[in-house]
């Protein structure tokens, strides 16, 4: 099933989205929260007739770097032997169809297409035998960086945490088991030209592996998310521009950056 949120009438809503044609989707609202009990309404809308938000709300979205070796040697990095994670704050989320606003501090920020795995229990210390039952789904993420500042600070919490700087969408796919989901094209294109192209089969480390290495650290709750990495082709964006995320069996995240006004 494909859980969307969304807002209509100024009230926020998840549905299960119906249809294939992307211009006849319809949202059969959801009685209850997705991560619980529930049950689906009947009530349809349009998608066309509503606003799609962030398809959760993550306490933390967890991101693993350079896990991609293709990526990790395009910007001259080695390839790590254990996963390593950063964070992204809650707000830098926002969802399909929202403004990245291109932040002041930077004169160099880059799109980075990621499988972003939603989890859907409250989880720590996960053996891997166990990952598959914390996962909820999966959605399409951009990292989204300003890697001149990445490059000068030891930290990342500015280069990958300023507001905007996580689109999650356009909805949570929950039907894709875990080997499904390590076997996916993904990519990347800037106002239609491709940038990225790869497959989640690449990863050097696996789902499990990332959310075996996390919990060892911290609890995760539901709705946190995990970001996967990156596949090579990483670029700059500028204002104007139109960044598509697409991972097959899920679906594209669009959204268009701005000046951050
Ligand atoms: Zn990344």
């Amino acid at each position: 099933m494909r859980i969307a949120r969304f807002s209509i009438d100024g009230n926020v809503a998840f549905g299960a989205v119906e249809g294939d044609r992307p211009d006849e989707l319809v949202l059969d609202i959801i009685k209850g929260i997705p991560f619980a009990e529930y049950e689906l309404s009947g009530t349809k809308v349009p998608l066309s007739k509503v606003r799609l938000l962030p398809p959760v709300l993550p306490n933390k979205v967890v991101a693993f770097g350079r896990n991609y070796a293709d990526h990790a040697k395009e910007l001259g990095n080695e390839v790590p032997d254990a996963p390593f994670a950063f964070f992204k704050p809650s707000t830098s989320v926002i969802g399909p169809g929202d403004d990245i606003q291109y932040p002041a501090f930077s004169e160099e920020v880059h799109y980075e297409a990621e499988l972003a795995v939603v989890i859907g229990r409250m989880c720590r210390e996960v053996p891997r035998e166990r990952v598959k039952d914390v996962i909820f789904g999966y959605t399409c993420a951009n990292d989204v960086t300003a890697r001149d500042v990445q490059k000068r600070e030891k930290q990342w919490a500015r280069a990958k945490g300023f507001d905007t700087s996580c689109p999650l969408g356009p909805w949570v796919e929950t039907d894709l088991d875990i080997t499904a989901a390590s076997d996916l094209t993904i990519q990347c294109t800037v106002n239609g030209a491709q940038r990225q192209l790869g497959s989640t089969s690449q990863m050097t480390h696996s789902i499990e592996d990332l959310i075996v290495n996390i919990t060892e650290a911290m609890t995760l709750l539901p709705g946190d998310v995990v970001l996967t990495g990156t596949p090579a082709g990483v670029g700059p964006l500028v204002v104007g521009d139109e960044v598509a995320v697409t991972i097959e069996g899920i679906g594209t995240l669009t959204n268009k950056v701005v000046k951050r006004g």
